[in-house]
């Protein structure tokens, strides 16, 4: 099957079963007795709050890294259409309250706690906690939380949110009236919460018995710097190149501080090579790291990958860091004598600060590979690129693009201008392979 059909294939599937299952509680309310009709608002009101509720609950399938959900978007977009699709989970369940206290005063009731207290704080608290997950997320970094405290406290509100919409659902009970709605409520619910379970103990039990070994601290240019980790007592990970994982350093996997970073040594080596920038407090002190150290590893993730059967022009848009995908696809193209022709456009600071120098040199020896350096700033002997990656130099490079296929990583605003480039020449989406590194 061809890179399009896959695709295209998978894109509308998947869509439409996300479709149906947000729709699904709407179609179950329908089944069974007839209801007295309150009129449109309410039932319209009444309706998005299941909606909400749906996918609030489908935010756990989409967040769980099953890596068979994220076929063929890749792991990063499936998070971005997480973020959107909670802007809608939030209007939904928002609009579910607003309608209902417009339509009807009564509903106020459900906020009184003279009323029911326990009620009227859970309410409450669910609208504080599905505004608090999105401002939390859109302005983490201005409110100066910490990523780790940010994902265990989304993780926790999206559990409160679930658990008390469904005890709210069940309480009311107008269209969950029936035994057997009431038993799919619990299970989609249990379900729900089964998945964090699965992805925060299960996953990192089942990574408990297979530990790795930190063997080598081995600084690439200032601030970036690649570890070396070697399985320990067990046969290592099945990857394919540009693909990443989730790492955890220390005696347990059970930490809030687990990272994601791509695998940037070639999957015929049993050790993994892991390079590093220095960003934040985790990156920042792996140049600190001891060899020995433990470490676990989650994975691998992520479709930024060739496809083995497919001999196209393979084209890199890279820029800083964003090159680990590129440098294990070209050791893997290395170590299989793969020949197809290839090209990398690399943004960096300045020579000094181009990771991967030499050996991108000598793999330029080895396989069918041109690579184009683009410096910000350049010594004065430079006769190379200069400033930063253009739709200009692109072209400058790639005089035919019809058998080109383009798998770009990099700063976003890098990835902005390559991206547009090639919607502005036409590139069919389904040739274009984007990874980004920030997905919140
Ligand atoms: C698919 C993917 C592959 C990546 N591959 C690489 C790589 O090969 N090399 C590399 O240097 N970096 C890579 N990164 C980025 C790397 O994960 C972050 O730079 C790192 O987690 C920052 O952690 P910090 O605590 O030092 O920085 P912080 O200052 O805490 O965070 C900086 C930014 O990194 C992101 N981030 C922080 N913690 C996490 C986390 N636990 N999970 C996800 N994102 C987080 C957030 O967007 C945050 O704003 C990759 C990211 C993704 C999503």
């Amino acid at each position: 099957m061809t890179t399009k059909s896959v695709f295209v294939k998978y894109s509308a599937k998947w869509l439409l079963l996300f479709t149906v299952l947000v729709a699904a509680p709407l179609v179950l309310a329908l089944i069974g007795h007839q209801h007295e009709n309150r009129g449109f608002w309410i039932e319209f009101g009444v309706g998005l709050g299941f909606v909400g509720l749906a996918m609030m609950g489908l935010q756990f399938v989409l967040t769980a890294r099953y890596s068979k959900i994220g076929a063929p978007f890749g792991i990063d977009e499936l998070l971005q259409f997480h973020g959107q699709a909670g802007y809608f989970a939030w209007g939904f369940i928002m609009a579910h309250f607003i309608i209902l206290f417009l339509a009807d005063s009564q509903f106020w009731e459900f906020l009184d706690p003279r009323v029911n207290l326990p009620r009227a704080l859970a309410l409450a608290g669910v609208i504080v906690a599905v505004t608090a997950l999105i401002a939390t997320t859109y302005w983490r970094e201005k409110f100066g939380i910490i990523y780790e405290w940010w994902r265990a406290s989304h993780g926790l509100l999206a559990l409160f949110v679930v658990f008390v919409g469904t005890v709210h659902i069940l309480q009311v009970s107008h269209y969950v009236s029936e035994t057997w709605q009431q038993i799919v409520w619990v299970t989609l619910s249990l379900a729900a919460i089964g998945m964090l379970v699965h992805n925060r103990v299960w996953r990192p039990m089942q990574m408990k018995k297979r530990p790795w070994k930190v063997v080598s601290v081995t600084e690439e240019v200032d601030t970036i710097w690649s570890i070396e980790l070697e399985p320990e007592s067990h046969s290592g990970i099945d990857f394919k190149a540009g693909q990443f994982v989730w790492i955890t350093l220390g005696d347990t996997p059970f930490k809030l501080q687990q990272h994601p970073f791509t695998i940037s040594s070639a999957p015929s080596k049993k050790n993994i090579r892991l390079t590093i920038k220095a960003l934040g407090d985790f990156t920042s002190e792996i140049k600190n790291l001891e060899t020995g150290t433990t470490a676990f590893v989650e994975g691998p993730y992520g479709n930024f990958t060739l496809d083995a059967s497919v001999k196209t022009h393979n084209v890199f848009i890279n820029g800083g860091i964003g090159i680990t995908p590129t440098m294990s696809i070209l050791q893997d193209l290395k170590s299989n004598n793969d020949q197809r022709q290839t090209t990398v456009i690399f943004g960096t600071p300045s020579l000094e600060l181009t990771p991967f120098y030499d050996e991108l040199k000598e793999l330029s020896n080895e396989i069918n590979l041109n690579v184009v350096h683009v410096l910000e700033e350049a010594p004065d002997d430079w006769d190379g690129e200069t400033g930063f990656i253009t739709g200009e130099i692109m072209k400058r490079h790639l005089p035919d693009i019809s058998n080109c296929e383009f798998f770009i990583c990099g700063p976003p605003p890098m990835m902005d201008v390559a991206e547009a480039t090639l919607r502005e020449w036409g590139v069919p989406v389904y040739r274009v392979h984007s990874e980004r590194f920030n997905i919140v």
